[in-house]
């Protein structure tokens, strides 16, 4: 090594110095603000399918209250930009850094993680070591799904979270059941054994299963024969044992689902039911483990998705986090189109119609407002001839929340400013619309006594997101106005299942009329 180059690195290793102090404090900050959940107001907010986690992000403060956390986030966001700069500067020096943080970083969630949890994370995994670390996958994006529907033109996000969805409700029952081996054509191994194990013997049935959020975390690039996708849960359960005792979790975990490429998605009616990935029969194995109907004895993802990997990231009593003010996020970013949205529109024109722009809009002001109230109200069940079943199951998870922890979030003076069509997608069942809705509401948190406990009773708070509305693929627009069926015309009344009480059509599925299917936040949303 010559000499200057000697000279050149000795302020560079003065500068290791400094930044060693930094990661100091990056260690010391980051997995406080880390673990500081975000408070999640209002109808969607930050627990939306498909979002990023919690509102805000991590940078929604450490501190208890006032400045304190957006404080914190700024030394960290200042320390960050340090960091980058010695990187580009100094990539000898910095590089090693960045990857020492990066490791900091990750053992601190582990460790926050670890205190805050009754029970240690969990990791069941039959994954092989380097088949493909969600390190290597994909940043989630409507790409990565057109490039998989190149293969399976079936291939449809909505009933993919719908499919995992059902499979992780109905693999935590077997698990209260004790009859998880009959899962072995969706679950490996190792994960059958590692959920057997979780809760003793004395474990007696796992009920209330409900999955708060889920997001596709990431996907593996769909040029290679086999998919992987990571997907993100945040669940709530109740575990009963045999001495009438029973506990409330709530889990944050991520299960990686890995399938052929190839193979052709079920269709709407066959995705949430969990049969026999093969030939379509009830779950049932022979001694062998070969399905008693085909005989097939199904080892991987070979016909359907098969779970390789469930990692528990945190397993607790206690609720989220309802009762933290966070700043609002990206309300004046740029709006987020899909590319070449107006010949998509042209071409979604141009097959439906009949389809009108003002009659759909006014839908959509209309569910906005009905959600709002319905949330505030405590009284959901308005909300269900709105909203798909994922969604409002996902909501109910919510609600609960608050109700267990005697909090109220109050929505109020709702003023909706603008609503922009951004993207429409077609797969083959559904067409999706997502609009950024620009509004502004009073949103606080009260306890029982009216105190409030965050938010600001006295001042709106303006706010955008990006709801995504589904309808069956090709439908003639209902021509109903919001409150009558979109199928018979009786006044809207439904079930639970969304059913009609008059003709008994099932109005939240979009086969009528479009219906909520998810809400995202700025900050999560990708296009
Ligand atoms: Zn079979
Ligand atoms: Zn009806």
């Amino acid at each position: 090594m010559s000499t200057p180059e000697r000279k050149t690195q000795k302020p560079a290793r003065r500068y290791g110095r400094i930044y060693l102090i930094v990661v100091t404090s990056l260690v010391v900050f980051l997995p406080m603000v880390i673990s500081t959940s975000v408070a999640l107001a209002r109808v969607g907010g930050g627990h939306s399918y498909g979002g990023g986690g919690s509102r805000g992000g991590g940078s929604g403060g450490g501190g208890g209250g006032g400045g304190g956390g957006d404080c914190a986030a700024e030394l960290v966001c200042v320390l960050f930009q340090l960091l980058f700069q010695l990187t580009v500067d100094h990539p000898v020096i910095g590089i090693p850094i960045d990857l020492f943080v990066i490791a900091l970083i990750v053992g601190g969630i582990v460790i926050t993680r670890n205190s805050r949890s009754a029970a240690p994370p969990i990791v069941y995994s039959s994954q092989r070591r380097g088949e493909e670390a969600p390190a290597r996958m994909a940043p989630v994006g409507e790409d990565a799904f057109e490039a998989l529907r190149h293969y399976d033109p079936n291939f449809s996000q909505i009933l993919f979270t719908d499919f995992t969805y059902a499979l992780f409700a109905r693999v935590q029952e077997a698990r209260g059941r004790k009859e998880l081996p009959e899962y072995a054509p969706y679950l490996a191994p190792a994960v059958i054994k590692g959920l057997q194990g979780m809760s003793g013997p004395d474990l007696r049935g796992v009920t209330g299963v409900i999955v708060g959020a889920s997001r596709i975390v990431s996907v593996s690039n769909p040029e290679r024969p086999k998919i992987l996708i990571v997907v993100e849960f945040e669940t709530n359960y109740t575990e009963e044992f045999g001495n009438g005792r029973s506990t409330t979790w709530y889990t944050k975990e991520q299960w990686t689902f890995v399938r052929n490429r190839d193979i052709l998605s079920r269709p709407p009616d066959k995705i949430t039911a969990i049969h026999c990935p093969k030939c379509g029969g009830a779950l049932a194995l022979t001694a062998d483990g070969a399905c008693q109907h085909c005989g097939v004895k199904i080892v991987g993802g070979d016909f359907d998705w098969f779970v390789t990997r469930v990692n528990v990231l945190t397993r607790e009593n206690r609720g989220p986090l309802l009762t933290q003010d966070v700043p609002e996020v990206g309300t004046d970013w740029p709006t987020i189109y899909q590319p070449h949205f107006n010949a998509v529109r042209q071409r979604f024109l141009a097959m439906n119609p009949n389809f009108a722009w003002p009659r759909l809009e006014g839908r959509v002001r209309h569910i906005f407002l009905e959600l709002q109230a319905a949330w505030t109200e405590r009284r959901w069940e308005k909300a269900r001839p709105y909203v798909s079943d994922s969604f409002f199951q996902m909501q109910l998870y919510w609600m609960n929340a608050y109700q267990k922890q005697h909090l109220r979030n109050v929505l109020k003076d709702v003023q909706i400013e603008r609503v922009e069509p951004v993207k429409i997608t077609m797969d083959a069942f559904h067409d999706a619309l997502t609009f950024r809705i620009f509004a502004s509401m009073i949103d606080f948190t009260a306890d029982e006594q009216n105190h409030v406990v965050s938010g600001n009773p006295n001042s709106p708070r303006r706010f955008s997101e990006y709801w995504t509305f589904i309808r069956h693929r090709g439908v003639n627009s209902s021509d109903k106005d919001n409150v009558h069926c979109p199928n018979c015309g009786a006044p809207l009344k439904v079930s639970m299942a969304g059913v009609c009480e008059y003709c008994h059509g099932k109005i939240t599925d979009g086969t009528f009329d479009w219906v909520l299917s998810r809400i995202e936040q700025d900050e999560s949303y990708r296009g």
